[in-house]
């Protein structure tokens, strides 16, 4: 039995057994864990990833969760946890390293103290950098492709580092998805600039959200992609779904490209949403809406 095993393997990891998902995603819904592991070094999460391999156990990584909704019945198999432990950020001649488990807004602000210009985009979002590579991850004109100068990666055949012409990046897309790869740490390349001016634009650009984002309730960001041509969340005010709501998830008021868990939603609420806006959407105006958000795990 791969648990067992697990218990016996793992070095330098924590484990938890049912650890419930909703502690760990943005939306704060779904289903627990088999087995949560929290490696608490990159050797550790490279020996992890390799034993995974070798014994096919099933798997699913975690950054900051913040988007993912795990539904109901939670993740039958492994939950590798990359978290705080190994959310190192450093500078290395003029390059900027971050591991993976780093938050976004932690690397910003070590760039801008190191007075490098390029990431502000970034620091309001709030996943890991293993995340926001996977994902391509943008806001405000920038996107996690113009500021990657390569990548140190996990793959079966061993530890790699991929450049950022081999990353396979296209809006909200990276090899990554296509690949059983993991992120290990990135290097990032900024330009100098002055101090002041990053740190002032990093404030604008989170004032900005905090007036047209419903930050105060629990989601994973824009729940669908930017439909070609269109804005998702003009489409579904369009639509009349602002304030759509099933059981405890709703369409937000404030900005309806976002769904939020307005009041002890489920995971099943949420897709309920989901799938109602998508109907309502295409019926009205023929665009075929698709999720940013990732959906794992099985039902109740
Ligand atoms: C309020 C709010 C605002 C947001 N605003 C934005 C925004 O402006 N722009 C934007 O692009 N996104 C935004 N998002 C979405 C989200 O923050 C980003 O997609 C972020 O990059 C996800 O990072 P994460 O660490 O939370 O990833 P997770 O949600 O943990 O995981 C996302 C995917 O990445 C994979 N993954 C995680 N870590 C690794 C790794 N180390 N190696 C390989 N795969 C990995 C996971 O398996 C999963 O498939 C927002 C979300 C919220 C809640």
């Amino acid at each position: 039995m791969w648990k067992n095993k697990l218990f016996e393997t793992a070095k330098d990891c924590v484990l938890i057994e049912k650890a419930p998902l909703s502690d760990y995603t943005t939306f704060r819904v779904g289903g627990p864990a088999e087995i949560l592991a929290k490696p608490q070094t990159e050797e550790a999460l490279c020996s992890l990833l390799d034993w995974v391999k070798s014994e096919a156990v099933p798997f699913l990584l975690i950054g900051n969760g913040s988007n993912l909704l795990v539904r109901d019945g939670g993740f039958d198999g492994l939950v590798i946890h990359i978290g705080n432990a190994l959310g190192d950020v450093r500078m290395e001649g003029n390059c900027l390293i971050a591991q993976a488990g780093a938050l976004l807004s932690k690397v910003a602000t070590v760039a801008a103290d190191n007075s490098l210009a390029g990431m502000a985009f970034a620091h309001g979002i709030p996943g890991s950098l293993g995340g926001a590579v996977y994902m391509n991850a943008g806001a405000y004109g920038g996107e996690m492709s113009q500021i990657i100068e390569w990548v140190r990666v996990w793959t079966p055949d061993g530890v790699k580092k991929w450049n950022v012409d081999e990353m396979g990046f296209g809006y909200r897309h990276s090899r990554l998805m296509e690949e059983n790869a993991v992120v290990l740490a990135a290097c990032l390349k900024l330009q100098v600039g002055e101090r002041e001016a990053i740190r002032s634009q990093m404030k604008e650009l989170m004032q900005q959200r905090k007036s047209k984002q419903p930050l105060e309730y629990p989601s994973a960001g824009s729940f669908f992609k930017r439909p070609q041509g269109h804005f998702a969340g003009a489409l579904i005010e369009n639509a009349g779904l602002k304030g759509f709501t099933i059981g405890g998830a709703q369409i937000s008021e404030k900005h309806a490209g976002f769904l939020i868990n307005h009041n002890h939603a489920t995971a099943a609420d949420v897709l309920n949403v989901m799938r109602a806006v998508q109907e309502k959407v295409f019926e009205e105006t023929g665009v075929q809406m698709e999720n940013e958000v990732r959906i794992v795990g099985k039902d109740q």
